[in-house]
């Protein structure tokens, strides 16, 4: 008989400036498809995905969308409580939504930490590569991640499709580790 499965359910902040992409990043990610206009419903939205990580691993990730709070820059303690990794979302064609990462990176490592005092494992995401001509040059976005301590950072495309599946890959390779 094999032996039962571990099975891990990681929540998953995703935040940014309105209108970088985060709930057409999750709509790609979660369900293949990506539409111009998303419904800006207020509050929070959740999207599940389960994927069978390995042989013997199965993840439940639940992804939080955020809409209408945007604008004010910073989410509540009870908001971030328990979540094991982020994704802040910044556009590559608004220099504006790079300025506001690190606001963003800030509210995350001061209202949550992994139970060693860690922060959680966070990307850095550049999304909109298509829009940028010659694909979109990352430096800023590669020079952010840097200064600001982020695990990694990823250049992505939530509307062509590129690299979305390796951005969360990376973040569930560092939760997964962390667990
Ligand atoms: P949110 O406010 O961060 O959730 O942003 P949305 O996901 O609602 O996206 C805002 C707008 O940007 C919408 O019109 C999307 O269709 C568009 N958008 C999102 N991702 C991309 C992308 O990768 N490329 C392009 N060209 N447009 C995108
Ligand atoms: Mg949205």
């Amino acid at each position: 008989m094999s032996s039962p499965k571990k099975e891990y359910l990681c929540k998953v902040l995703v935040v940014g400036d309105l209108g970088v992409g985060k709930t057409s990043i999750i709509q790609r990610y979660v369900h293949n498809i990506y539409s111009q206009c998303y419904r800006a419903t207020i509050g929070v939205d959740f999207a599940l995905k389960i994927l069978n990580w390995d042989k013997d691993t199965i993840v439940r990730l639940q992804l939080w969308d955020i809409a209408g709070q945007e604008r004010f820059g910073h989410m509540t303690r009870l908001y971030y409580r328990e979540a094991a990794g982020a994704l802040v979302v910044c556009d590559l064609g608004r220099a504006a939504t790079l300025s506001s990462v690190h606001r963003w990176k800030e509210d995350l490592d001061s209202k949550v930490s992994l139970k060693n005092g860690k922060p959680i494992p966070t990307i850095l995401i550049g999304n909109k590569c298509d829009l940028m001509p010659f694909g979109g040059s990352s430096h800023n976005v590669e020079d952010l991640c840097r200064e600001l301590t982020f695990t990694d950072c990823h250049v992505t495309s939530a509307k062509e499709n590129v690299n979305i599946n390796e951005a969360m890959s990376c973040l569930i390779k560092e939760m997964i580790a962390n667990l």
